[in-house]
């Protein structure tokens, strides 16, 4: 089986490009409690917008029930 779907990050100029980096490639890693928390309660702050992609076009179900989780404590 081949295992090197990954393919190595172009550039490493900061954290975020990383993080940004695996998660255009794994779509699936989560962000902390601490940014998924920040991010619901502001989707339009461009700081947190990997994890706005995570959440919107990644699709992650984890992250999608805890954010209508949180939208029914809010209500
Ligand atoms: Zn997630």
């Amino acid at each position: 089986m081949n295992q090197s779907h990954v393919s190595q990050p172009p550039r490493l100029q900061s954290l975020g490009d990383v993080v940004r980096w695996v998660v255009n490639e794994l779509g699936a890693m989560c962000p902390s409690p601490e940014r998924l928390a920040a991010y619901l309660a502001d989707p339009h702050d461009p700081e947190l917008r990997d994890v706005r992609y995570h959440v919107e076009e990644a699709g992650c179900p984890i992250c999608r029930a805890e954010r209508d989780m949180s939208r029914q404590r809010d209500l």
